[in-house]
C-alpha cells in the first residue's frame, strides 16, 4: 500500500521529470537557445497576431561565416564555445521580447515582435558588430563574423514565404563577401515606407 506522503513524493518526482523533458524539448542542449520547433510556433503565433491586429514583425537569419575552417583550424570542441561565445553576443544586443533560437548548426534565427524593416536592419547591423567586437578568448587569431539576412512579415504570407525571404537576404550577404547584412530586394520598399 503507498502512503499518501508517498504518492505526493511520487507526483512531485513526476511533475520535475516532466518539466526536465519540457526544457529538453524545447532548448537547444549546446547553447540553451530555443529550438527550430519552438522558433516556428512562435512566428505562427506572431503572423496571426500579426493579420489580426496589423502589427508588424521582422526576422533575422544569421549564419557564422567560414565555420567549417574555424573546426579544421581549431578542433571542435573550440567551434562548439565558438557557438556559445556567438549566442551570447546576440544576446547582448536583443531585448526581452524578442526571440532567438538554434535554427540548425551554425544558423540562428531571431523573431523581432513590433520591429519594421529598417528597425529590424538596424538592430541586426548592431547583432553583426557586437560579434565582431567582443574577444572570443579560448583561440587567439579566431575571428568570428556573421552573415545576416533581414526579412519582414506581410499580412497574409505564410511562414514558409517568410523563410524563403530571409534565406534569400542571407544568401545575398554571403554572395557580397560575408561579414554584413542584407535584406531581399522586394522588401526595399518596406524601408522607403519607413
Ligand atoms: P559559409 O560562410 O558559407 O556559411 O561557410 P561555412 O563553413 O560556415 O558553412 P558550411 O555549411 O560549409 O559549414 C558549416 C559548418 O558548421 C560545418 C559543420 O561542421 C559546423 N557545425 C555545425 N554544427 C556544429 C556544432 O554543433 N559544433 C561545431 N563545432 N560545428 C558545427
Ligand atoms: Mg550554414
Ligand atoms: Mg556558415
Amino acid at each position: 500500500m503507498v502512503t499518501v506522503a508517498e504518492a505526493r513524493f511520487l507526483i512531485l518526482v513526476i511533475a520535475l521529470l516532466a518539466l526536465k523533458i519540457r526544457i529538453l524539448a524545447d532548448r537547444d542542449s549546446l547553447t540553451g537557445l530555443w529550438t527550430r520547433r519552438i522558433m516556428h510556433q512562435q512566428l505562427i503565433n506572431h503572423a496571426r497576431s500579426s493579420d489580426r491586429h496589423q502589427s508588424v514583425f521582422s526576422v533575422l537569419l544569421i549564419d557564422l561565416d567560414y565555420f567549417k575552417n574555424i573546426n579544421d583550424k581549431f578542433g571542435h570542441q573550440i567551434g562548439d564555445q565558438a557557438l556559445v561565445h556567438a549566442s551570447q553576443c546576440f544576446k547582448q544586443v536583443l531585448r526581452p521580447e524578442d526571440w532567438l533560437a538554434r535554427y540548425g548548426g551554425e544558423e540562428f534565427l531571431v523573431l523581432l515582435p513590433d520591429t519594421d524593416t529598417a528597425n529590424a536592419r538596424m538592430i541586426a547591423e548592431r547583432i553583426r558588430q557586437q560579434l565582431v567586437k567582443q574577444p572570443f578568448t579560448p583561440a587567439a587569431g579566431l575571428l568570428l563574423t556573421a552573415s545576416i539576412g533581414v526579412a519582414t512579415y506581410h499580412n497574409g504570407e505564410d511562414i514558409e514565404q517568410l523563410i524563403a525571404k530571409v534565406d534569400s537576404a542571407l544568401y545575398q550577404a554571403k554572395a557580397q563577401g560575408r561579414n554584413q547584412v542584407c535584406i531581399t530586394e522586394n522588401q526595399s520598399s518596406d524601408l522607403s515606407a519607413s
